[in-house]
């Protein structure tokens, strides 16, 4: 069997609320062993892309394909090798490190899950904390739980909504390292929302800049604000926001 190059094909993509149009046609891929970064102003479409991808949100139209499975009609298999992790979606507090590793292990059917287990509270250093409760833990340490448990299935599409807000500058530098080293090394493609412009600079091979749930721009970060006349990435980022009728006619 080959495998896929594309992780992730999104087509067409639409999400409508009433006459809110979150997501308005947009089309993208992630390929596999590189990080993209979803890029806009707040409101502007990337949680509903990413829960529409999550199989969360059913969009209004368009196609999403993980590893080739048709998401829509394939649903239990297309979502099997996802995984993700976002602030706003910690894990339950009242159980320890172990257990939460446990409970997602069962639910996604891991295989082997005693050594999978072990295997990641290594990689994250996580191993002092086992018996620990997460709610009790520091944000960095419970990103590095929230991120442990997102590779627990060996996602082929790992999505993470701003892994680092909230974290200390060392902190986040730590988590992007070990993101970085998943994506290179391993299999998978990683999509990555962050309002962070020098993290992006950092991280991300490709961005993708959405405004009023369309894409306006896409390229690399390091090269893609000289080709728009701006010096920086933070720049371009306010321009977009700010007039994203003049984007679009470039
Ligand atoms: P972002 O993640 O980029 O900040 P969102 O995807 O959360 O943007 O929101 C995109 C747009 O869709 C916003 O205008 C938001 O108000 C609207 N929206 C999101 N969810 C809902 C909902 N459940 N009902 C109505 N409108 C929504």
């Amino acid at each position: 069997m080959t495998t896929p190059s594309k992780v992730l094909s999104v087509l067409d993509l639409r999400k409508q609320y009433g006459s809110t149009v979150a997501v308005d046609g947009i089309s993208f891929d992630v390929n596999r062993n590189e990080i993209v970064g979803l890029l806009g102003p707040n409101g502007a479409g990337k949680t509903t892309t990413i829960n529409m991808v999550l199989g969360v949100l059913e969009p209004s139209s368009g196609s999403i394909r993980i590893e080739g499975v048709e998401l829509a009609k394939r649903r239990a298999q297309a979502l099997a090798r996802t995984n993700f992790a976002a602030v706003y979606a910690p894990l339950p507090g009242n159980l320890t490190v172990q257990q939460n590793l446990r409970v997602f292990g069962l639910i996604y059917g891991v295989k082997e899950l005693a050594e999978r287990i072990e295997t990641l509270l290594t990689q994250f250093d996580l191993v002092r904390f086992r018996d620990v409760k997460c709610g009790v833990l520091s944000s960095g340490e419970q990103t590095r739980v929230a991120l442990a448990k997102a590779m627990i299935n060996h996602p082929q599409l790992l999505l993470l909504d701003e892994p680092t807000a909230s974290l200390d500058p060392a902190t986040a530098r730590d988590i992007r390292a070990r993101i970085r080293e998943f994506a290179r090394q391993g299999t998978a493609g990683v999509l990555w929302t962050s309002h962070n412009m020098y993290e992006v600079e950092e991280v991300c091979d490709r961005v993708l800049f959405v405004s009023h749930g369309k894409i306006l721009l896409e390229g690399d970060p390091r090269t893609l604000p000289r080709e728009h006349g701006k010096a920086t990435l933070e720049e371009l980022f306010i321009t977009v926001a700010r007039e994203p009728l003049a984007m679009e006619r470039h």
